[in-house]
């Protein structure tokens, strides 16, 4: 019976890699197929005698049929190694270890036996081997989550899948612990364990038909009949309306709450991972705490976010990115001293990309680091190979983003480029917006101090866009200030926008700062904005933005050769 084990083994390989990508239907029905014959051939030994049978002397011998049963064994332990190596990732080290252990003393084993017939070693092998597996592969810390004690992630993936395959309808509420760091700073890690395990028994109380898993830290997955779904939400939200005790203190956690279902969202365990992160990101972005369902408009826009992720992956890998450059033009001489770097992205499936669009979603998703890399590459490249500073251009303009202002090595990696096309850092002006001056102030002003002290100097970036803007002003070092569209063109229209921008110009100017009014479209804007007391005027008027040999052909038609 022992070689019955292999099959059943085989079975078991494919049900883990299943965990993270789908075994095809035929190679589960082959596997299948040779473990019932071989259970049938096993089965009808007695009377037919085909695998072994034990002559007059009581000796065991091989029987006609045992070479078609080795080699039926062969052939399922090659489809497991195969399947094995080619999923390795689906595997821990110690899994790995075991099933190839298995699988070189059954091989061994069964070229020994076929060899030297009388020796019995091949049941041997398979019981050794089926014991270690028992030991190792199969454990129940595998599925349950040691902390709250309900399944996890881990169960959650095989349960998804087997309904998905069964084709059995279904829905997922995830249920996610907003901002529980807060909460383990204010009352310590141990005592929002306890937490954490509290909400999971509130959960675990629910009175419907529902499996709960903790599908991560503070995530929690209910896999509900659709019919379900509205009874167990109101029970969720019983379970979270009142506070949880932890000794002296009351505490009210708030959630957020995804619906995806099978298959009228999804029709994969993979989308529907997508989808609950996408729904539970974007939830928690806008702070949103209504149920999100995993709508088509919402699939659809996490359809083209993960088409954007692996656009930028490409673009990034292949450098696909191009940088244009809008001239800043002088108000007063109508010279042009700068010009700001634009990053432009083509793709030939989806065509011109808005950086509006990529550039917050690189900065969601960590590519800005390198993609601010690149533009800086090519802004120094563009520098040296065209030599600007003849046609006057005194610096470039540079957008960074917040994650950069706190990335490590940033001014190593500023110096090595600049060494390497001879860029004097006082060619490099850096925009910021009041986003990235929002977070960690003192983090922020420390790095300004030190790009500052190299030479590099900073624009406050889109000023008159946001809230409570002007402390920035006085609170970190910019040396220029971009009046953002908005304001501009407000206030070409309104009086009480012109009596705004008025005040605000004069206000910049007292500080002594420079500057820009960006989105400046037609005359009278820049009428307007020169009586006022403009510095320097960014916008179509003058020059959209535009790639580097047309950028560099218009600076010298404008005649600013210094
Ligand atoms: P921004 O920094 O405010 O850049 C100015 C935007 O205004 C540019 O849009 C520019 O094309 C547009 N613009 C300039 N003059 C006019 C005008 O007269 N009228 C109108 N309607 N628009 C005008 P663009 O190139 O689409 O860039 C959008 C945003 O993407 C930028 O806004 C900036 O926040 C971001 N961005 C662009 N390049 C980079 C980059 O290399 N790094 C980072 N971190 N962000 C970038
Ligand atoms: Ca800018
Ligand atoms: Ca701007």
């Amino acid at each position: 019976m022992a070689h019955v084990a292999v099959f059943l083994y085989t079975v078991y390989i494919c049900s883990i890699i299943e965990r993270v990508s789908p075994v095809t239907q035929w190679k589960k029905r082959f596997v299948m197929i040779l473990a019932a014959v071989d259970l049938i051939l096993v089965l009808t030994n007695p009377l037919t005698k085909g695998i072994f049978y034990f002559d007059t002397s009581g000796q065991y011998c091989n029987g006609p049929l045992k070479f078609v049963v080795n080699g039926m064994i062969m052939l399922a332990l090659l489809i497991s190694l195969s399947a094995v190596i080619h999923h390795h990732d689906a595997f821990s080290v110690m899994q790995r270890n075991i099933v190839y252990f298995f699988m070189l003393t059954n091989i061994v084993a069964i070229v020994i036996q076929t060899v030297f017939p009388r020796l019995l070693i091949t049941q041997f092998s398979m019981m050794l081997a089926v014991l270690l597996i028992y030991m190792t592969l199969q454990n129940a810390e595998d599925f349950v989550d040691s902390q709250t004690q309900l399944w996890n992630r881990t169960a959650f993936i095989d349960t998804l899948n087997d309904k998905i395959t069964r084709k059995s309808p279904f829905e997922v509420i995830v249920v996610k612990l907003h901002e529980f760091r807060n909460i383990n700073d204010m009352v310590g890690v141990r005592a929002g364990t306890k937490l954490l395990c509290q909400a999971a028994d509130a959960l675990k109380a629910i009175e419907q038909d529902c499996e709960i898993y903790r599908v991560s830290g503070i995530k929690f997955a209910l896999i509900v009949p659709c019919e379900k779904r509205k009874a167990v939400l109101e029970e969720v939200r019983e379970c979270f309306a009142t506070p949880f005790e932890i000794g002296e203190v009351e505490l009210k956690l708030q959630i957020i709450t995804c619906v995806v279902g099978y298959p009228q969202n999804v029709l994969s365990q993979h989308e529907m991972e997508n989808a609950i992160q996408y729904c539970i990101a974007n939830a928690e972005k806008n702070g949103d705490f209504d149920t999100v369902y995993a709508d088509p408009g919402t699939l659809k826009k996490m359809r083209r976010t993960l088409d954007l992720d692996k656009l930028l992956k490409r673009a990034i890998r292949e450098k696909q990115f191009d940088v244009y450059y809008q001239p800043i033009r002088n108000a007063v001489t109508g010279e042009y001293h700068s010009a700001e770097a634009l990053i432009r992205l083509y793709d030939d499936t989806y065509g011109f990309i808005s950086p509006d669009e990529f550039i917050p979603r690189a900065e969601e998703n960590g590519m800005i680091l390198a993609i601010g890399e690149l533009v800086f590459v090519e802004v120094c490249r563009m520098i040296h190979d065209n030599d600007i500073r003849q046609y006057g251009i005194e610096y470039i303009e540079i957008n960074l983003s917040a994650a950069q202002c706190v990335q490590k090595n940033l001014w190593d990696m500023f110096e090595t480029v600049m060494q390497k096309y001879q860029i004097p850092s006082e060619m490099i002006n850096l925009e910021l917006t009041e986003t990235a001056t929002v977070q960690s102030s003192e983090q922020l002003a420390e790095f300004m101090r030190q790009m500052n002290s190299k030479g590099i100097q900073f624009s406050l970036d889109d000023f008159g866009s946001g809230f409570a803007t002007v402390h920035y002003l006085f609170s970190y070092p910019f040396h220029i200030v971009k009046l953002d569209k908005e304001i501009v063109w407000a206030a070409a229209k309104q009086q009480k926008a012109s009596v705004t921008l008025r005040h605000t110009i004069e206000m910049i100017k007292d500080l002594k700062l420079h500057i820009i009014a960006e989105g400046v479209e037609t005359q009278e804007q820049a009428d307007m904005l020169a009586e006022m007391g403009c510095d320097q005027f960014q916008g179509y008027l003058y020059a959209k933005p535009m790639p580097e040999q047309q950028f560099v052909q218009f600076l010298a038609e404008a005649g600013c050769v210094g």
